[in-house]
């Protein structure tokens, strides 16, 4: 994740970084503060190192491909609820994500 925030800021031709903006989905049971540390220690000596870290926790939601139901889940594997059929697909919460990063002006 740090190489992909040190890559955008090169693209911004900087090279700190402000702020991290990252989408955390819940099924993923990382907590923001876990990520914030993981990233405190991959960024340390890098221009990302005194980023703050902003995250947008996305909640679980399931598809089924059976009945076609969506709903929200925070488990995996998934049944529907609707049919019981196990045919069910994630549509959200696995993410884990940088949307975008702010450099310093
Ligand atoms: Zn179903």
């Amino acid at each position: 994740m740090v190489q992909a925030v040190l890559k955008a800021a090169q693209d911004h031709g900087a090279g700190k970084v402000e702020t991290v903006y990252v989408r955390l989905g819940q099924l993923e049971h990382i907590s923001p503060e876990s990520l914030e540390q993981h990233f405190r220690h991959a960024a340390k000596g890098t221009g990302a190192e005194h980023a703050r870290l902003v995250c947008e926790e996305v909640a679980g939601r399931a598809r089924c491909r059976a009945c076609g139901a969506e709903f929200d889940s925070d488990l995996r594997p998934v049944v529907c609820l609707h049919c019981d059929s196990r045919q069910v697909e994630l549509i959200s919460g696995l993410e884990l994500e940088v949307v975008s990063i702010d450099v310093p002006q």
